[in-house]
């Protein structure tokens, strides 16, 4: 039986001046570019398919508008580093606020002495 594999995401690449490119990716799982809804993408697993694909409009206009972004994207990029930081000091926090209670919570059931509320204690078995 073939293990089932899921394609990966097609990301284009940056070359040295700072500009979007193709560059053929590992297709060894297939890939799914972003430039179609994905309901509408058809894996590539072939170089023939990634350089068809590459030359279509939408994927031309897709290249295009990361171009015309790179630096949104950028600002973007910092601004999520700096709320992604804040989130996980979020976490930290709630994490030690879970351990200092659930130590209160036993020190306090070693404090009380356990409660028969139900009378099961009384049962002869
Ligand atoms: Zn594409």
């Amino acid at each position: 039986m073939e293990a089932i594999t899921t394609p990966d995401k097609y990301e284009a690449s940056m070359n040295e001046t700072g500009e979007y490119i193709d560059q053929l990716p590992n297709l060894i799982n297939g890939i799914i570019c972003d430039c179609i809804p994905r309901k509408k993408a058809t894996i590539i697993y072939t170089r023939t398919q990634f350089n068809s694909h590459i030359k279509s409009i939408s994927h031309q206009n897709y290249l295009k508008v990361l171009n015309n972004n790179k630096n949104n994207y950028y600002s973007e990029c910092i601004k999520l580093r700096e709320e992604n930081k804040l989130l996980k000091q979020q976490v930290t926090n709630a994490h030690i606020t879970i351990d200092v209670l659930t130590l209160r919570n036993k020190e306090i059931f070693k404090e009380q002495p356990m409660l028969d509320l139900l009378g099961m204690n009384d049962i002869d078995v």
